[in-house]
């Protein structure tokens, strides 16, 4: 189930195109397939973890990677939930396929951000 809401402007600031909460995405444009995914990606990860234990999980993570970077943004890319999106964003049929609870932890995307 896509659950899509186009928005002029993100509640919270900040200059991302996307964010999904609660298996609701949020955009301030239409994504491309590649983008898309990325999101499908986030919403499977979420409905696995019962929701409000991945955005606890996601932002602990994140305040520990920043400990470890001193860098929002490369934190940001190492937390293990965008890591499995960004390897596997390319892969329109990923999500057919994809294993559960399998965060990929390798830094590496398969095209853009
Ligand atoms: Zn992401």
């Amino acid at each position: 189930m896509k659950n899509i809401i186009k928005i002029k402007r993100h509640p919270f600031g900040g200059n991302y195109l996307a964010i999904n909460l609660f298996g609701f995405i949020f955009t301030l444009r239409d994504l491309d397939p590649v983008e898309l995914n990325h999101e499908l990606i986030h919403s499977a990860q979420q409905r696995e973890l019962l929701y409000l234990p991945f955005f606890v999980w996601y932002d602990i993570e994140w305040f520990v990677l920043w400990l470890k970077y001193r860098d929002w943004t490369t934190a940001y890319y190492h937390i293990r939930f965008e890591q499995e999106a960004y390897h596997n964003q390319c892969d329109l049929n990923y999500l057919q396929n994809r294993h559960r609870w399998h965060y990929r932890y390798n830094h590496d995307e398969c095209g853009k951000n």
